[in-house]
């Protein structure tokens, strides 16, 4: 076995809006764990976004990609901006073109809530919500982006693409992820989420999520429609552990998702491949509070943690997961001590608030030993 590393690259891509300002605080917070785990980050910026297409008319410039596959792994804020559009009137998302270029499948969405804030659920049951949302990156709807057919001047055709290839390795990523999570002591359930009684590529999503299911028997399976999911996850999310679903099924249900825990402010993500790993929280630029300081940088700061967890597993440096569990710690009793409360949940903390009381618990070497 090999001695891990002491230092790691991380390419790190700010993007645009709010992207810039929750980087800063994922990157202070990095700064501060590090000495706590005897590791050392190497974060260099790398330039891409909307506001680079405009400079430069290259939202992704191919060196920012090399950059991308030379780091040990990537840490990006959000990019795209409203009024920046191609020419075929869709907007510049360098993201989607990262998550093909590098083949990053797995779209990995945990969502919890956070004792102190307040449930925008009543239910008593909605303070214990754990989920992981996983999203297939690479096909489903989202294949028919930069190939969308018009028919003259009355119709456009959009094509949905499922692979057995692509079906069936995002569904054994779930049930993997479920089998760590029951190690863990959660429940280990997968559920399918598709729409297999109108579409043919849905009913062949859930034959192949079938199959997969009966290769990893100890773990728990059922699959719902698209639109039941969307109703139950409102009425019961606390039911559920693993969702597994193509990419525009999962887009939607994460903002969905995000939503149960107070917003897009408390969704981190990860971009997981087999080579690669991307960690974003999983909110977009937010034009309309850019530059007011006022940005909820949790969903950042929790993707770090969710890349440094991946990390550990990917170099085999349990230092790493020491410090994935710090900043998660961090986060949390920055949360329940009522320290500080996020403006979306009628508290008047800003980006620096919020930074600041996580790093204070990140040094604080009480609340979690490394
Ligand atoms: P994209 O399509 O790029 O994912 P979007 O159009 O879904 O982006 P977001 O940028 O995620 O939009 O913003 C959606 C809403 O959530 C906006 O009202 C925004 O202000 C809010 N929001 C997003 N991120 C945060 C955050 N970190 N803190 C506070 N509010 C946020």
């Amino acid at each position: 076995m090999t001695a891990p590393l002491s230092k790691y690259a991380i390419a790190v891509l700010p993007g645009d809006g709010i992207g810039r300002e929750v980087m800063a605080s994922a990157l202070a917070v990095l700064e501060a764990v590090a000495p706590r785990i005897g590791r050392r980050f190497e974060t260099v910026a790398h330039p891409a976004g909307a506001q680079h297409y405009l400079d430069t008319g290259v939202a992704l410039p191919e060196s920012t990609l090399q950059s991308c596959r030379d780091a040990h792994a990537i840490l990006f804020g959000a990019m795209g901006l409203p009024h920046v559009l191609g020419a075929d009137g869709t907007e510049i998302i360098p993201q989607l073109d990262i998550r093909f270029a590098l083949d990053l499948y797995a779209g990995v969405r945990p969502i919890r809530s956070f004792a102190g804030l307040p449930s925008p659920l009543s239910h008593p049951e909605a303070t214990t919500i754990d989920l992981v949302l996983v999203r297939e990156n690479t096909e489903g709807l989202f294949y028919a982006r930069g190939r969308g057919v018009m028919e003259g001047d009355s119709a456009a055709l959009d094509t949905m693409k499922i692979t057995r290839h692509g079906t069936e390795r995002i569904c054994d990523f779930a049930f993997k992820l479920a089998e760590r999570r029951r190690a863990q002591g959660r429940l280990g359930h997968v559920t399918s989420v598709d729409k297999a009684n109108v579409f043919q590529s849905m009913a062949f999503w859930r034959k192949i999520f079938e199959e997969q299911s009966r290769r990893h028997p100890t773990i728990g399976a059922d699959s719902a429609y698209v639109d039941a999911m969307a109703l139950n996850l409102v009425l019961k999310p606390w039911r559920y552990d693993v969702l597994v679903t193509e990419n525009m099924f999962g887009d939607i249900l994460s903002d969905l998702v995000a939503a149960l825990v107070g917003g897009m402010g408390m969704a981190p993500s990860g971009d997981i491949g087999d080579q690669y790993g991307l960690f974003q929280p999983a909110h977009g630029t937010a034009p309309d509070i850019a530059g007011q300081g006022i940005a909820n940088p949790t969903a950042m700061i929790l993707s770090a943690s969710m890349m440094l967890d991946w990390m550990a597993g990917k170099y085999d440096d349990e230092a790493l997961a020491d410090g994935a569990r710090i900043i998660d710690a961090a986060v949390q009793d920055a949360f329940a001590s009522q320290a500080v409360r996020p403006r979306e949940f009628g508290g008047s903390s800003g980006t620096t608030d919020i930074t600041q009381a996580v790093i204070d618990r990140v040094s604080a070497k009480n609340l979690v030993s490394a």
